[in-house]
């Protein structure tokens, strides 16, 4: 094993979000730095953007674009006089399609790493002490070291896995081989109506298959705002998600060419038979061998990097961002945010990071988008609290786009005014939390936004609306 030692004064060990905006940062701020990763795509090629790009949120929304257009096509226009005749869908040219945009977004990160003279190693890396990696070539050379004075470790996560329903990506498959599949299952069934679990079957199901997701819980997504969850509980029902609640499943066998789904309900046991399985429970950070034990990185029970508030590791010089740590959610948004925030750290700047307003967002379709505090948490607290509730059926906008369901709620706190939480379900709800998120992020009161003019007609008026429900005066609805 040769012994290379460029000194760098970043490695970043990963090229998702997190990895690659870390990487950008950092030669920005005038540090040498290198950036190693170990992805391929499925010609074998290096592709960078982890699998936040390949195999996760941004394969998935162009999927799922392609499938609401798809289904648009076959049901919504109609309504406006709008026939189209003799529809058909090719899956694998759809799948094609997503693999090309995937492509040309890789492509741009590798042009922007480039730009910025950061050095880009295609290799699997081993943080062998805290200033220096094993270096593995993906294509089989030998490994060697490179030294670093700061070192990111941004590996980002992947599908956890069920003993008793063992993916062999054939008929059991993961949320990866889910954004790949050539031919329309008749049957899916999906383990997990989480986020990974409604954003597939948002794709599938908008295709043509019948699709039946298993939920362990009762509580149907238990995350955002429980009205919210209620509005989509029965949007995605209405579209003909047979979601199953309190629906363990216990095994899962291949039967010839379907798969066998055993589930546990309160009514007891039952089978299920379809053509394909998606295994969607939830997801596991990448630290397997990313140290060598002599090392001594610091590993929680399940594997993630115990960090201090600044993403520091227990190792001098060595930080761990985005899926690695448990500082916020698994959010791609995250992870550049910390990227961006590590690299200021290792430059000397000042730096901050506000997990407070961290919007989160559930691609389906409808969307759903979040900022702040739920009503049932500030409940649970205590607090003081006054809401307004808007829908955007009573906007002018949705109806012109025929998307007019779910709605915009919005939490101040009773005594000072100041918003605690936004939560929004509709078309378009990722791009409309970020006037809450900037809003929260100047401590905005509710106040502010029923005084903010919003251009009519558009859909951001059902903040100013819910603004103006809070003081029981809404313009469009009986107030
Ligand atoms: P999740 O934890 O959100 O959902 C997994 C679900 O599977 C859970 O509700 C769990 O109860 C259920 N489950 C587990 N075992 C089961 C069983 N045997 N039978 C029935 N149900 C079972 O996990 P996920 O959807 O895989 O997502 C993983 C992470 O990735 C999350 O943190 C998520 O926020 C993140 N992510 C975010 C986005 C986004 O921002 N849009 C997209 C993809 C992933």
């Amino acid at each position: 094993m040769s012994k290379l030692s460029p000194i760098y004064d970043v490695i970043v060990v990963g090229a998702g979000p997190a990895g690659y905006s870390s990487a950008i940062r950092c030669a920005q701020l005038g540090l040498k730095t290198a950036c190693i990763d170990n992805w391929r795509n499925k010609q074998g090629q290096r592709i960078l953007g982890g699998a936040h790009l390949n195999s996760g949120c941004v394969a998935s929304i162009t999927l799922l674009e392609s499938a609401k257009l798809y289904h648009s096509l076959n049901h919504d226009l109609k309504k406006q006089g709008i026939h189209a005749e003799n529809i058909s869908v090719d899956i694998a040219a759809l799948i094609d399609h997503k693999d090309k945009v995937i492509d040309a977004l890789g492509h741009r990160i590798t042009e922007l790493f480039k730009h910025h003279k950061i050095d880009s190693i295609h290799a699997t890396a081993q943080l062998s002490n805290a200033r220096q990696i094993r270096i593995s070539p993906v294509d089989g050379s030998e490994a060697s070291f490179v030294e670093a004075k700061h070192i990111v470790l941004a590996t980002g996560s992947s599908p956890t896995q069920l003993p008793y329903a063992k993916v062999d990506n054939d008929t059991i498959i993961d949320s990866f081989a889910a954004l790949n599949m050539t031919t329309l299952p008749k049957k899916l069934a999906i383990i997990g109506a989480g986020v990974i679990g409604l954003e597939l079957a948002s794709i599938w199901s908008r295709l043509g298959c019948e699709t039946i997701l298993l939920e362990a819980q009762e509580t149907f997504l238990s995350l955002p705002d429980q009205q919210i969850s209620r509005e989509a509980y029965r949007i995605y029902s209405q579209q003909g998600l047979d979601l199953r609640l309190g629906a363990r499943v216990t095994s899962a066998k291949k039967a010839g060419k379907k798969v066998v789904v055993e589930y546990q309900d309160q009514e007891g046991l039952h089978n299920l038979r379809v053509d394909k399985l998606i295994v969607a429970s939830g997801r596991k950070p990448n630290t397997e061998n990313l140290a060598a034990p002599e090392a001594n990185l610091l590993l929680d029970e399940n594997g993630y990097v115990h960090v201090d508030e600044n993403c520091r590791t227990n190792l001098p010089g060595v930080y761990a961002i985005g899926d690695l740590n448990l500082l916020g959610p698994m959010l791609a948004h995250k992870g550049i945010e910390e990227g961006v925030f590590v690299a200021e750290q290792i430059a000397g700047r000042h730096a901050s990071i506000h997990y407070d307003t961290l919007p989160s967002v559930i691609y389906t379709d409808p969307e759903i988008a979040w900022v702040g505090q739920t009503e049932q948490a500030l409940r649970a607290m205590g607090e003081p609290i006054k809401i307004g509730v808007f829908p955007f059926n009573a906007t002018a906008r949705a109806h012109t786009c025929g998307k007019a369901e779910g709605m915009v709620k919005l939490i101040a706190h009773a005594d000072n005014d100041m918003l605690l939480g936004v939560h929004i379900i509709g078309t378009h709800a990722s791009e409309l939390i970020a006037e809450a998120v900037l809003a929260m992020e100047f401590s905005a009161s509710s106040e502010d936004f029923a005084r903010t003019i919003h251009a009519h007609p558009t859909r951001s008026e059902a903040f100013h609306e819910a603004a103006l429900a809070i003081k029981k005066k809404p313009l469009h609805v009986p107030g």
